[in-house]
């Protein structure tokens, strides 16, 4: 198997909480056992070595998140730790372990920065108790701020903060307040996010039955718009749709999701997507021996596994956790993602960002220019004023960024 050219992104999924928030749709499980807890990051670790064994990759980043990885107990955490530490064939340029504040202790932080983590990214979402309540969440403003007060006198590396716009009863003074109090922290990163009423979950019962109010859309662009000025004002960049930073402060994992450079997920629920692989399974995973394009159809490999002409492969690990820890491949699904949909995949993802989809990358994998995808609908947006062309890449303008799901539905062909 060829190794992966240049730097990847290694994400590790840890998919345990305390408690499930009524508005998550992540795949994370409350309630799991310490013994399954045990066997999975065991054998996420037994996943990380054979994704190394087999792509000898140069992890430019790692990002342990979840779920709640600070949830895990001591021991079970502090091993996994130092066998994520040793399996990584060199220290990565950036390190990041995801966490709640409600379990982060000063053996949490003194155990991750051991493991070679610099930067920690905080799940605080609001400040507000009766906010925390409404959706289910753990946690409490006292524990937030104990957690802050232990990071910035104990942690020496970066910090990134989580928080959520949108919530019920929640207004625009109450997000900039929450925003005023944890900036005192020097953050050098923050993702603020929309909550979202997504199905299936708890809180999109509670709003069918009409236990909770939610916000209406106009309503919450409107907190969310509160939101970025105040940041803006603070000199924090809007690098992309939901995240802001200082200058170089920004998240170098989350840029190669949005440039689409090779990454690894490991971890029950895992994706891993690998541009430039022209080998199906039976050059990784001798026993699969087919693969699966999107629609799910099952396509034969040749002798040689060779499946011609591919945008990218993916391969998506099980959810099933039992069974993420039984299977000998991790329960790994293949994909082979077409040319056609790798493209729309690079709007979708480079178009997230400020700087927009790069030229360079675009043509070098697709031997076109991102305006010849769909030149009639970029020609509209580009007359509307929401798109521009620039000698390095396709973007949004500052008017265009609150469209960009507008502009991707248009653009793609019927
Ligand atoms: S802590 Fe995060 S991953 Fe866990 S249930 Fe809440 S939102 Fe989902």
């Amino acid at each position: 198997m060829p190794d992966i050219p240049g730097p990847l992104a290694l994400y590790i999924h840890i998919p345990f909480c305390r408690k499930k928030c009524s508005y998550c749709d992540f795949f994370s499980l409350a309630g799991a056992s310490g013994d399954l807890i045990a066997r999975t990051l065991d054998s996420t670790i037994r996943e990380l070595s054979f994704m190394i064994d087999r792509f000898h990759p140069d992890f430019d980043t790692v990002y342990v998140g979840g779920g709640t990885p600070s949830s895990v107990s001591r021991e079970v955490f502090s091993a996994f730790m130092t066998a994520l530490a040793s399996a990584l064939p060199r220290t990565p340029r950036e390190f990041t372990v995801e966490a709640n504040p409600e379990t982060v202790d000063g053996w949490f932080l003194d155990s991750i920065a051991q493991a070679g983590a610099r930067r920690i990214s905080l799940g605080i979402q609001t400040l507000r108790d009766d906010v925390l309540k409404t959706v289910g969440r753990l946690g409490n403003r006292a524990a937030t701020m104990a957690a802050l007060d232990l990071i910035r006198g104990r942690w020496k590396g970066d910090l990134s903060v989580d928080l959520i716009a949108g919530f019920p009863g929640q207004s625009g003074k109450v997000l900039t307040e929450d925003l005023d109090t944890v900036l005192g922290y020097s953050p050098g990163h923050v993702s603020l996010y929309s909550l979202t009423v997504e199905e299936g979950t708890p809180l999109e019962k509670s709003v069918r039955n009409g236990s909770i109010r939610m916000p209406d859309g106009d309503e919450q662009d409107e907190v969310w718009l509160t939101g970025r000025e105040f940041l803006m004002a603070r000199g924090y960049v809007q690098y992309e749709v939901s995240n802001f930073a200082l200058p170089g402060k920004e998240c170098r994992h989350n840029r190669h999701y949005w440039d689409l450079d090779p990454y690894i997920g490991i971890g029950p629920g895992g994706v891993s997507t690998l541009p430039g692989i022209t080998h199906g399974p039976e050059g990784f995973f001798p026993q699969t021996g087919a693969a699966r394009d999107r629609t799910g159809t099952t396509a034969e490999t040749g002798d040689s596994g060779a499946l011609g002409a591919l945008g990218a492969v993916r391969i998506v690990n099980t959810s099933n956790v039992e069974r993420f820890c039984s299977d000998e491949n991790f329960g790994m699904l293949f994909e082979a993602i077409q040319p056609a949909d790798f493209m729309f995949e690079h709007f979708m993802m480079g178009l997230r960002t400020r700087e927009g989809l790069g030229r360079d990358r675009y043509r070098s994998r697709f031997g076109s220019e991102p305006e010849s995808y769909n030149p009639a609908t970029v020609e509209k947006w580009k007359r509307k004023g929401m798109v521009e062309s620039t000698p390095d890449a396709l973007r949004m303008t500052d008017s265009g960024f609150l469209f960009l799901n507008e502009f991707l539905v248009e653009l793609l062909p019927d």
